[in-house]
């Protein structure tokens, strides 16, 4: 029996399929390679070119494959985007996994991980955040995100599948082997945008906004390293495979840091003195994200093993460093 990665050429998905294929499980991949690379993909597993909007493709792979559970990381994930072009993700993220659930309930595959967010809660009530807080989206990648959630609980009722949605903080990081890593285009996330500069990419990062309600008027974000994320994938299936009903998790550190903290941690492990800018607020970000994952720790037994920022922006520099250009199309 075989576990079915759904955007494994991504930058998570990837990931979880080296901790899978490292725990001795046999991994299919399927994804579209709109945003994913084939390099990134273990070349242990094996890979079907395949979107989830097409509904004959994955027939076929359930037809073809004995599919014992589904990890579906095949969504659109920018938040401006989203803004910007809102029915991409209305038809990527819902219509896509409308079809996903229709394919898996007509082959009688009822066990599915997925990817949900942080984006979810929206400007939170109070930090850390429980997954029982208020959901209020306030983009909508967020909101597509939690209807997806919706629709698992709603599917499970009338179909008996079972899911577990996995609200992430932010992800960063690299493989610590330094074969895989982060490669967005266009970039838009923190860390690799500072990365970019001891790089020779770019001059300058840019600190959207420094008049926050925080200690140095800078946003605070969770940063939880990728390989993490993963680990907390295989939990998950483990714990459907295992019997577990549905549920949802935060994952994240549970320490924020603001911007300029991790510009400085980036000076410190790159060695660069990486000039910074102060601009204008980016809209629709909030003030503090940080999560409560010990539902996670307690039920699944997820123990982040590179809680320390130095560690998690030394593999993402490692990477970077030896892959300026990301993975050969
Ligand atoms: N950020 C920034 N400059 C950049 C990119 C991001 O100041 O060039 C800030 C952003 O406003 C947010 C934090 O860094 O407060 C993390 O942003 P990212 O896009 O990495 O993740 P998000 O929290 O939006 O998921």
């Amino acid at each position: 029996m075989a576990i079915l990665v759904l955007g494994g050429a991504g930058y998570i998905g990837s990931h979880t399929v080296y901790e899978l294929i490292q725990a001795g499980r046999d991994v299919v991949v399927a994804d579209n390679l709109l945003t994913g690379f084939r390099a990134a993909v273990h070349p242990k597993a094996r890979f079907y070119q395949a979107d989830i909007r097409d509904r004959a493709a994955m027939d076929k792979l359930f037809q073809t494959e004995h599919i014992d559970g589904v990890i579906h990381f095949a969504a659109s994930s920018q938040v401006g985007e989203s803004m910007a072009d809102p029915l991409k993700y209305y038809d990527n993220n819902l219509c896509g996994t409308t079809t996903l659930l229709r394919s898996m309930v007509a082959h009688g595959v009822d066990k599915i991980v997925f990817s949900s967010t942080a984006a979810t809660y929206g400007e939170p009530e109070r930090v850390p955040i429980l997954e029982t807080d208020r959901t209020q989206p306030t983009n909508c990648y967020g909101e597509t995100k939690l209807a997806m959630e919706r629709m698992m609980c709603w599917t499970s009722r009338a179909h008996g599948l079972r899911y577990v949605a996995l609200r992430y903080f932010n992800a960063c990081g690299a493989h610590p082997s330094g074969a895989i890593g982060e490669a967005h285009d266009p970039e838009t996330h923190l860390i690799p945008l500072i990365l970019q500069v001891p790089n020779g990419k770019r001059e300058k990062i840019s600190i959207f906004g420094d008049d926050y309600p925080t200690p140095d008027g800078t946003c605070i974000r969770d940063y939880i390293h990728v390989t993490d994320l993963a680990q907390a994938h295989i939990l998950a299936l483990d714990y459907l495979l295992a019997g577990g009903e549905n549920n949802v998790f935060n994952l994240g550190n549970g320490v924020g840091f603001s911007v300029k903290e991790v510009i400085d941690v980036a000076r410190s492990v790159t060695g660069h003195p990486i000039p910074a800018e102060v601009c204008p607020r980016r809209a629709g970000d909030p003030a503090q994200l940080v999560a409560s994952s010990d539902k996670a720790k307690s039920v699944l037994g997820w123990k982040p093993q590179f809680a320390d920022l130095n560690t998690i922006v030394a593999t993402a520099w490692a990477w970077h460093k030896s892959h300026p250009n990301g993975y050969d199309r």
